[in-house]
């Protein structure tokens, strides 16, 4: 039998910390009956954050998925963490999802961090619902919340509701598609509800936003147009049809509003979810390639019979064999079976399929376009990878993610340790993608580098609680990097011939900078072959570009990678018996020394892009703060009674500015950051830095 893909969704929850994701989700997970005790945050038992460290945290950082049924459709929920060090979570999640929830807080309106997220979502063409949360809370306002989604969002914004009461007195909606007023019973933990006709004393406004909510509309349907016109009345379905439409098509988002916590439009919302997001079928098909022809591009289809095409979007490692999950999308994916990982180029098996739940799993024989499950088999798959069929291979665009800009030096404390922490940074770079480690032969030291003083924090927590090695941490640093700034010609030459067979290698070199806008970006390092002539053989030349990439991985001033710089191979010489790769390799390391030491090079450091939330009356020491910060203030707006500053600040100024604000402003201002460019570190900065380092 065909399967019914309009009974699917993929959704993801998208939030500020703290607007209510985590809570949101349990009374998800408790309506749609697969949690039989209702988690409270506050009491660290939330079922999505099955992570102790995030129980700890209280902030969700690993996105888990879990499926639950509502109105006979399956809903996978993907968890999508909240803060900012976690970008690159929040890009695989979305990556993955059709569609999505906003949630914001209706005392706050829209807030940095949601402002960053649905920036990305809007990158995939994500469909939203906006659910304005915490309506009970003092200071709700709706119609604020409803205007920061047009101001700050530059979204359309189309209310469904509207909420009876606010804070105190708020005690159910307004559903503005029905025309009905919707009570929710507290003891029943909003299991239950009441529908009753609107009250007199609401009747206007309810009708001023139905008009609202028609004229939003009409554009997508002639009926609802000619209704608008003619002020008749309109069928419940063809409004529900034409909000469908709207947000499918990315033009609307429909507007929600309740309080988690009091269990009040919880269960709407998951009406809401069913009824105007899309199923796998309703989004565009996304494209992949062949593996190698960036321009032969393929289509595919949410269709079970075709070639089976997946993505890895995060793989948790556990003492059963790492659970690898996995979005369809195409085909079908069966237990037993071999898959291709085309971006490895390497044949795994499929020994199990998992539907996940919060805190279960069941197994399944198989799974289809459309599903997001959990599979066991996959040894060497990493996140981000293409699994898909062995006689169809392609390769779905790898997610980008940032350079990382943060890095600290790591050892064991016991000889026992150090293997097992060799294969515990393994597993973490399997899992996360954004975090990097390299061994430096000069210090002896391993230096593993990520997005954030939080992100190394927890890095360091997953090897020391999860994995249980015993590790010695040293203090986060800033990632510089190094940049020449002139060109120069260099020459490296490695020649040993004392009898016997000999080495030979010969290279010419230029180095010169790549700038971008006038500015060094944390580009990679191109090489280009500029001999004609075979005065370097063309066998030798891999060899040089690997000898030179290496070289300019630990520049000269402080041991920093070298960025924005091109090599170029414009002559040398060879000898016919002498001459190997090795030699060649060598060469180039040395030219490549010469030519740094002959440029002035200079130190980059990575700037963050800032946004600061504080109350008015501390906005000037704020301010003044963020400038002797080397801060530069790229705007500055009133929201309420609070201001946004928006400011790019270099990361090296940001430790412990989240204590500094916290005390300036009293607990009520807050930031969020992350990662905007790479720029030249001011000289008598630099020097100050490169003291400390020699
Ligand atoms: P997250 O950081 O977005 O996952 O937010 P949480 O779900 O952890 O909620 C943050 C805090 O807000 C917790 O203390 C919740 O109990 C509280 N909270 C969540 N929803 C509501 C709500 O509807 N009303 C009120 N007043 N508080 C809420």
């Amino acid at each position: 039998m065909e399967r019914d893909y309009s009974k699917l969704r993929n959704i993801g929850i998208m939030a500020h910390i703290d607007a209510g994701k985590t809570t949101i989700s349990e009374r998800i997970l408790f309506y749609a009956g697969k949690t039989y005790k209702m988690g409270e945050v506050h009491d660290g038992t939330a079922v999505m954050d099955y992570l102790e460290e995030e129980q700890q945290r209280g902030i969700t950082i690993t996105s888990a998925a879990t499926k639950c049924l509502w109105k006979e459709c399956d809903i996978n929920l993907i968890d999508t963490p909240g803060h900012v060090d976690f970008t690159a979570e929040v890009e695989r999640s979305l990556r993955v999802l059709d569609g999505a929830v906003a949630v914001i807080d209706a005392s706050e309106g829209v807030q940095a961090q949601t402002e960053t997220v649905w920036r990305q979502a809007k990158k995939y063409g994500l469909p939203v619902i906006v659910f304005v949360n915490k309506m009970d809370k003092v200071g709700a306002d709706f119609q604020m919340s409803v205007d920061s989604v047009r101001d700050k969002l530059v979204a359309n914004p189309v209310a469904l509701q509207y909420p009876i009461g606010e804070a105190d007195t708020f005690k159910g909606v307004i559903d503005l598609v029905r025309m009905v007023a919707v009570y929710y019973k507290q003891e029943e933990l909003g299991a239950s509800f009441e529908e009753k006709p609107i009250p007199a004393e609401l009747m206007d406004t309810a009708h001023e936003w139905r008009v609202k909510l028609l004229e939003a509309l009409a554009e997508y349907d002639e009926h609802i147009m000619d209704a608008f016109v003619h002020d008749t009345d309109v069928e419940i379905s063809i409004l529900q049809r034409a909000i469908r439409q709207g947000t499918i098509a990315d033009k609307i988002y429909p507007v929600m509003s309740g309080s988690a916590l009091r269990y009040i439009g919880v269960q709407r919302l998951l009406d809401g979810v069913v009824a105007y997001l899309p199923s796998p079928k309703d989004r565009p098909p996304v494209t992949g390639h062949l593996p190698g022809k960036a321009e032969k591009e393929v289509k595919l289809e949410c269709d079970p019979a075709k070639p089976f095409v997946a993505m890895a979007f995060k793989i948790i490692s556990d003492k059963h064999g790492d659970l690898n999950f996995l979005r369809i999308y195409q085909g079908t994916l069966k237990s037993g079976s071999r898959v291709f990982n085309v971006s490895r180029n390497i044949k795994e098996n499929i020994t199990r399929i998992y539907e996940m739940h919060a805190n279960s799993r069941s197994q399944r024989d198989y799974a289809e376009a459309g599903d997001i499950v959990a599979v066991v088999g996959p040894k060497e798959a990493w996140t981000g990878n293409t699994l898909c069929d062995t006689r169809h291979p392609v390769l779905l665009e790898a997610i980008k993610f940032p350079d990382t800009v943060m890095s600290m030096s790591i050892e064991p404390r016991t000889a026992a340790d150090r293997a097992r922490l060799s294969e515990g940074l393994d597993t973490l770079r399997r899992e996360d993608p954004t975090f990097a480690r390299k061994f430096d032969p000069e210090t002896g030291e391993t230096i593993i580098s990520g997005m954030g003083e939080l992100h190394l924090e927890i890095l360091k927590n997953k090897l020391t609680r999860d994995m249980r090695i015993d590790v010695r941490v040293g203090k986060p640093k800033v990632a510089y990097r190094e940049a020449i700034t002139d060109r120069v010609e260099c020459e490296g030459k490695f020649v040993k011939q004392t009898g016997g067979r000999g080495q030979y290698g010969h290279v010419v070199m230029s180095l010169e900078p790549i700038y971008d806008e006038g500015r060094h970006l944390s580009k990679d390092i191109e090489f280009e072959n500029k001999i004609v002539g075979g005065t370097v053989p063309k066998e030798y030349v891999l060899a040089v570009e690997h000898g030179a990439k290496d070289a300019l991985a630990s520049g000269i001033l402080g041991g920093y990678p070298v960025a924005g710089v091109k090599a170029c191979l414009l002559d040398g010489s060879y000898h016919s018996v002498d001459s190997s790769e090795l030699a060649f390799e060598q060469a180039a390391a040395i030219a490549v020394s010469d030519g740094l030491s002959k440029a002035k090079c200079v130190l980059l450091e990575p700037i963050m892009k800032v946004q600061v939330v504080v109350p008015e009356a501390n906005f000037g020491v704020v301010q003044g703060m963020l400038i002797s910060k080397r801060g530069l203030i790229v705007d500055t707006k009133p929201h309420g009674n609070m201001r946004v500053l928006d400011a790019q600040v270099p990361l090296a100024e940001m430790f412990g500015f989240s204590s500094e604000i916290r005390s300036i402003t009293a607990g009520r201002g807050s930031f969020v950051m992350e990662p905007l460019t790479y720029e030249q570190v001011p000289e008598q900065i630099s020097e100050k830095i490169l003291s400390n380092v020699s």
